[in-house]
């Protein structure tokens, strides 16, 4: 009975049947989930200060964090250095950094590059220095995970702006050459505009930008280099004006980044000095429409997802980072909803505060004797160049003795000049030109006599004499 069951039950399962192939059946792998969007592309508003990497970049995180931000800018290596040897940041202290960072949802990255980078040099050494230096900033800022590279175009030197927008293009593309970028994108910023400097105006950007059409390129807007080359974002008038000219240069979508500093320079002033927030030039109130203003925001459709209100805010004294930060999130309306901030935390403390009070003292004591020095070299050359004028009046007139005629006709001509004149007056002044004269008729006796006793000398200022006769008046001096 068993048996025929068993027998049976084979039967009822025909084996062929189980290998034929059914369509329905076929494995079909989930397809890849999309990766998810980092959080700070959330269109909530992102809040950071430059943080410091004083003991080691695993640190700024954390900083940043007790500062009350929600993003962040660091250097990637000391900025005003070139980095010898390697330039590279080792893996176990990038990956630290790396978790840190996602840990605290912290984003977005803003590495701010070294401040010796001259893209725009007419200088080929400099140039390729800083070309090899800002390869360096992409590869460390791809190590550390950053999202954005934020470089100063640079000066321009002798080199007419076209040609330095040229060079600036032709220096980004062969930095950019052979370094993945991954999701990291370079940002110009925005200068004062002191001296030489590109990038002050922002048709000149958007030139730029139109070089390196389908580089990974974008740029940063600092507001206290803004008013200081000339816009007038200060009042409600100046930054509609200023959003519109950005609208049509280089566009809004294309700033992720703004600095937000105060300037401690008036409008137009061409210098770049940071002020804290609300105690500068701009002031509070723009600020608060700055922060506030829909276009600017980081939520769409009118903001941009993911755009950072980065400070750069001197550090006078302990608190100053977190005063400013706190400021930011204020003047934005969300102070209510803002990261909370480690109590009395700061990146510098009283102790550091000391220490650098002590090394300002004995940098401005240095500065003023190497000034003392300078000023005594500048003195001594001087007074070498007068007797050496002085000597040659004195070699002039002896000349003009031998000769047997009056000096006075060599002296008026020599006091024609600009330089001369001076020199002339001088060789008369009674109290300091004659001791002057004498001392250099004391150093070179041998030397005036010998080139006096040849011909030559004697018709050179016979010469000199006969132009100075005709025309009263010589151009040497
Ligand atoms: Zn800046
Ligand atoms: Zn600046």
């Amino acid at each position: 009975m068993s048996e025929r069951n068993f027998t049976l039950s084979i039967a009822a399962q025909p084996l062929t049947r189980l290998t034929e192939f059914d369509p329905e059946d076929e494995y079909r792998p989930e397809p890849e989930p999309e990766a998810l969007p980092p959080a700070w592309l959330d269109g909530s508003t992102r809040i950071g200060i430059h943080t410091s990497i004083a003991g080691g970049h695993r640190n700024a995180p954390e900083t940043a964090r007790k500062l009350g931000c929600n993003a962040l800018q660091i250097f990637s290596a000391n900025p005003r250095q070139w980095q010898g040897g390697s330039a590279r940041i080792p893996e176990v202290d990038a990956a630290a950094f790396r978790a840190r960072r996602a840990e605290l949802g912290l984003g977005p990255l803003v590495i701010h590059a070294n401040y010796l980078i001259n893209l725009a040099s007419p200088q080929p050494m400099l140039r390729v220095r800083s070309i090899q230096a800002f390869h360096d900033e992409i590869v460390r800022g791809m190590s550390l995970g950053a999202d954005f590279l934020v470089v100063h175009p640079g000066t321009r030197g002798e080199a007419t702006c076209a040609q330095a927008v040229a060079t600036v293009i032709e220096s980004v593309k062969q930095a950019s050459k052979r370094a993945s970028l991954g999701g990291m994108r370079i940002l110009l910023e925005n200068t004062a505009g002191m001296g030489t400097c590109l990038s002050s105006r922002l048709e000149e950007m958007a030139e730029v930008l139109a070089g390196l059409n389908g580089f990974p390129v974008d740029v940063c807007l600092d507001t206290a280099h803004l008013f200081a080359s000339g816009y007038d974002i200060r009042t409600e008038e100046g930054l509609a004006s200023t959003i519109g000219q950005i609208e049509n240069t280089i566009g809004l979508e294309r700033v992720p980044v703004m600095h937000i500093n105060d300037s401690k320079i008036p409008l137009g002033g061409r210098v770049d000095r940071h002020e804290h927030i609300g105690e500068g030039k701009i002031g509070a109130e723009a600020f608060r429409r700055i922060l506030q203003h829909p276009r600017l925001s980081a939520t769409p459709p009118e903001g941009l997802a993911g755009r950072v209100f980065i400070a750069e805010t001197p550090i006078d004294d302990p608190g100053d980072d977190r005063k400013n930060v706190a400021a930011l999130w204020e003047l934005a309306g969300l102070k209510d909803i803002a990261p909370v901030a480690e109590k009395g935390f700061s990146m510098l403390t009283a102790a550091l505060k000391k220490k650098m009070d002590v090394q300002r003292a004995v940098d401005k004591r240095n500065a003023a004797v190497a000034a003392r020095r300078e000023a005594e070299e500048v003195r001594k050359k001087s007074e070498e160049r007068s007797l050496h004028f002085a000597g040659r009046l004195l070699r002039r007139s002896e000349a003009e003795k031998q000769m047997r005629r009056p000096a006075s006709v060599g002296m008026t001509g020599v006091a024609g000049g600009g330089n001369g004149a001076k020199v002339a007056a001088t060789a008369t002044n009674p109290a300091k030109g004659a001791s002057t004269a004498k001392r250099a008729a004391a150093t070179k006796p041998v030397a005036r006599t010998k080139r006096l006793a040849t011909g030559k000398r004697v018709a050179m200022a016979k010469k000199g004499k006969k132009v100075s006769g005709a025309s009263g008046k010589r151009k040497r001096g």
